[in-house]
């Protein structure tokens, strides 16, 4: 399908990839402006330009403000739950929530995530005590969960990594039976649903982020929703400073507010999440094509059964099997302009504060350590042209085929600093 939210072309047809040698080495970079993973996906411009300009003539620039409460009904509807809250950032959102649900102590996370979903409960002195995944959904095995348990665990926070759900009965079960609370950082999968119910409807609450990066975007943003009434009214308390009236404030809070410029961009976008979807979905199956029976290179995959957003194209790869490393393919590729990511690598239990705390976490973490060797995420979202893909999986077949030449004339090239 034609993708008409991606930028003017970049260069002349066809692309001149690898017409020489890889860039890395000498050769032209297939690429002459940089391809980035999560350029923001943007819907339609006049109807964003007409509400800005419905937010200046009304002076109504912050709270509670028409495009967050409409942002907000808009989302609850989709997601088929009672309450959404918008707020600044998903990071924000998982504190006040955390702190809402009465979490202390310490709460089982994995460590294969963005590095916020630890920070949350170490900023309020609440210690995230990481559990390894299951290598086959990069998400929390609810058996490693269960052996993290100690008298000071209060609660599971579970990432639907990728937008892929991850096991929620499994967790729910463990909580349950130990008396835990469940929640859930769904930054990556709003719009999408797990064993067909949609995401954002499971265990207490769960958090969405709208960073720029994500699916759906309002700048910076982010929410809690949440089918409790207790939750939802304590959370909005605190992300407004307590404020129960004017003049009255009756809790402990801060400021997690969403502005009406986010709410303005955050509603336009979501308009648009359709077209999104069907851009991201075509991306992904033209890489699934291209890159098929690559030895030591697979696409982690979505179940068509399920609603996804396709907003990452994630490799797995086998250097044994591939003939060349994740780290030499990503070396390879940023030459190109082609600027590919490996989330979440190292993993948060080898960043700070956490690698001073538990420098020996990684012992109970095998999978996660192996996984943040093997995992590169490519370019994808409506940014990119069709063509755009065919020239990164050319790209990735050229050196798979010159796998262990190319690892050998990478170790004698010295590693220029970059520009
Ligand atoms: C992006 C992200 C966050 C943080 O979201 P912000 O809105 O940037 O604060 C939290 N958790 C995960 C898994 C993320 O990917």
């Amino acid at each position: 399908m034609a993708n008409s939210f991606a930028d003017s072309p970049r260069q002349a047809e066809p692309p001149p990839v690898l017409d020489g040698d890889f860039a890395v080495f000498s050769g032209k970079p297939a690429f002459a402006k940089p391809l980035h993973v999560g350029r923001p996906n943007i819907g339609d411009r006049t109807r964003l330009l007409e509400r800005l300009n419905g937010i200046l003539d009304s002076r109504w620039v912050t709270n509670a403000g028409c495009y967050v409460r409409q942002f907000e009904a808009a989302i609850a509807e989709q997601i088929g739950v009672r309450h959404c809250i918008a707020m600044c950032n998903a990071t924000v959102a998982l504190e006040i929530l955390i702190r809402a649900a009465g979490l202390r102590g310490e709460v089982i996370v994995p460590s294969f995530t963005f590095i916020a979903t630890a920070h949350a409960l170490q900023w309020q002195e609440i210690t995230p005590v990481f559990a390894d995944i299951d290598p086959a959904t990069h998400t929390l095995d609810p058996a490693r969960v269960e052996a993290m348990i100690t008298p000071r665990t209060t609660g599971i926070i579970g990432v639907h990594l990728w937008g892929r759900g991850c096991n929620v009965e499994g967790l729910q079960e463990v909580a349950t039976r130990h008396g835990l609370k469940l929640l859930f950082d769904a930054a990556h999968a709003f719009g999408c649903s797990h064993r067909g119910r949609m995401i954002g409807s499971f265990g207490e609450a769960e958090v969405f982020s709208f960073h720029g990066t994500k699916f759906l975007n309002s700048g910076e943003g982010g929410a809690v929703v949440t089918k409790s009434d207790e939750i939802a009214a304590r959370i909005r308390l605190m992300k407004n400073f307590g404020f129960a009236g004017e003049d009255r404030v009756v809790y402990l809070g801060t400021n997690g507010k969403m502005n009406e410029f986010s709410a303005a961009l955050g509603l336009t976008n979501l308009e648009c999440m359709e077209q999104f979807v069907a851009v991201n979905r075509a991306h992904y199956e033209r890489y699934r094509r291209e890159l098929a029976a690559l030895p030591g290179i697979a696409l982690v995959d979505y179940d068509a059964r399920e609603k996804g957003n396709y907003q990452y194209v994630v490799l797995e790869i086998d250097a044994g099997r591939a003939g060349i490393s994740r780290n030499s393919l990503l070396r390879l590729l940023r030459a190109e302009n082609v600027l590919a990511r490996r989330y979440f690598y190292p993993g948060c239990h080898r960043m700070q504060p956490y690698r001073s705390y538990f420098p020996h976490a990684g012992l109970l973490l095998p999978h996660t350590e192996a996984l943040c060797e093997r995992v590169l995420l490519l370019p994808t979202g409506t940014a990119l042209r069709d063509e755009d893909v065919s020239v990164v999986c050319r790209l990735v077949r050229a050196a798979v085929r010159e796998g262990p030449g190319l690892e050998r004339r990478l170790a004698s090239h010295p590693v220029r600093p970059p520009a």
